[in-house]
């Protein structure tokens, strides 16, 4: 069998060695827009010396039921826990700045209610919940960052979750996450790399070349390139691009696909994560290692996370996420850079001091990803809309039985994460061999 393969990220990566893997007959042809595999896991170890900085994805998430733990294991990467202490710095009255673990009340109190919104939710599993934060207090918009369902840890939209998020989470109670020493990109960008090391011949991968065409009939497919040079006809395609770059019609499909497709791609939308990663030759004790310091910006509003680790303390790595992640993303990256490190400067009293290095991630204007990973718009339905789930089961659903979307944005209970890209990966890769189980 013959599989044209769209992507080279973690699910078409996975894909790919599912196929190759499973028989020596196989082939794979892989199209890929960026010079190298990876996609949305992309480690940046230039800008900053002796730092990996992870643009994308950068927590194993779940370490010990992760599918990427036994990758780097294999491959020979080594990982460390997050130690995870939150801590913000409050504002007073005065404008003096207090520290205050974020266990504290209030800010416990809007974490509690929105922990006890989804509580309430899961006995509705497939409905989308909301509870948007009003943003007018403190403790309301730190109560949303750091709660567990917050913009920080779930989904890209600050306020918007399905139930099944809950579910997941609650399944693998007391399993932390894990750095990379050498960057979560760079472990996925080597699990690439093996493909043609394993299966030499068997795998045709076309970089910096991005698909243009799709046509298909029940019996095969032929897929060219945007630039017209390269055109591949195979038994099947595997299409990983995110949804986002789907409904942008980036990719033509020849017949054009139903309006179910087409309506899954614009709900299955990717949201904002933005990162900064900053060298620093000074930084004052009280901003302690391994510890996650939140901030709150009035202009744009929004919450930034920051935190150094005790193997690179002179990095400042800040994240931001949500609606603030897109004000952010539609600004110029010195702007934001600007923008933070005043209202850091002003919460340190004039402590820090930068060196040179610095890098800062767009993902929405990255035209390969047009966001950071997906969320369920709530299109027309509202709290109780029915669709949360159901248009990640359509994503799924091959069409004439020739042409299947995969990726982070079709798994049911890990969407968003490279596990979940990776284990999409594997399972439509084994649906199109016709392998059950
Ligand atoms: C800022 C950020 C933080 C994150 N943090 C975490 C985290 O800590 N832990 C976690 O588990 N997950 C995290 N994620 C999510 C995780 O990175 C993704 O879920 C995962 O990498 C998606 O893999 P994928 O293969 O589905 O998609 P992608 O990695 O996006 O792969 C799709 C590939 O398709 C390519 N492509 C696009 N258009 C075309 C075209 N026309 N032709 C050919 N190729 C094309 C793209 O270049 C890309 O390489 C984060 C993501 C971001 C952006």
């Amino acid at each position: 069998m013959h599989v044209v393969i769209i992507g080279g990220g973690a699910a078409g990566i996975a894909a790919a060695h599912t196929i190759l893997g499973s028989s020596k007959s196989h082939k794979v042809t892989l199209f890929e827009s960026r010079g190298t595999y990876g996609g949305r896991a992309l480690t940046d170890d230039t800008s900053i010396s002796g730092f990996a900085f992870d643009k994308g994805c950068q927590y194993i998430q779940d370490e010990k039921h992760n599918p990427w733990t036994a990758i780097a294991k294999e491959l020979g990467f080594d990982t460390f826990p997050e130690k995870v202490d939150d801590v913000l710095r409050r504002e007073e009255e005065d404008g003096k700045f207090v520290d205050e673990k974020t266990t504290a009340e209030p800010v416990k109190e809007v974490s509690d209610a929105i922990e006890a919104s989804y509580e309430e939710a899961r006995k509705q599993p497939n409905v989308i919940v909301a509870r948007k934060p009003r943003l007018d207090t403190q403790a309301e918009m730190f109560g949303h960052a750091v709660s567990e369902f917050g913009p920080f840890t779930e989904s890209a939209e600050v306020y918007q979750y399905i139930a099944a998020d809950r579910a997941r989470v609650v399944s693998y109670e007391g399993d932390g996450n894990a750095f990379v020493t050498r960057g979560l990109g760079t472990l996925v960008r080597a699990y690439g790399l093996e493909l043609k090391k394993r299966f030499g011949d068997r795998i045709t991968e076309y970089f910096q070349t991005p698909v243009g065409i799709v046509r298909y009939t029940g019996s095969g497919v032929t897929v060219v390139s945007r630039s017209g040079g390269k055109t591949v006809a195979a038994d099947a395609v595997i299409i990983t691009v995110p949804t986002s770059v789907l409904a942008s019609g980036a990719i033509a499909f020849d017949p054009p696909l139903s309006k179910e497709y087409r309506s899954v791609f614009n709900i299955l939308r990717l949201g904002s994560y933005k990162k900064l990663a900053l060298k620093c030759n000074r930084i004052p004790d009280e901003l302690e290692v391994d510890t996650n310091y939140y901030l709150i910006e009035t202009e744009p509003e929004g919450v930034w996370k920051y935190y150094r680790l005790s193997k690179t303390p002179d990095v400042l790595v800040v994240h931001a996420a949500g609606d603030f992640a897109m004000a952010l993303d539609g600004m110029a990256d010195k702007d934001v850079f600007a923008l933070f490190k005043k209202t850091l400067q002003e919460a340190y009293e004039g402590l820090i001091a930068y060196a040179p290095g610095k890098a800062i991630t767009n993902w929405s204007r990255d035209p390969d990803a047009l966001g950071a990973y997906s969320y369920t718009a709530m299109v027309g339905g509202g709290p109780s809309d029915p669709t949360a789930l159901n248009a990640r089961i359509q994503l799924k659903k091959p069409v004439s039985g020739t042409v299947h979307f995969t990726g982070e944005a079709a798994s049911l209970g890990f969407y968003g994460t490279l596990s979940g890209a990776y284990d999409e990966g594997v399972a439509t890769a084994r649906a199109v061999l016709g392998v059950s189980g």
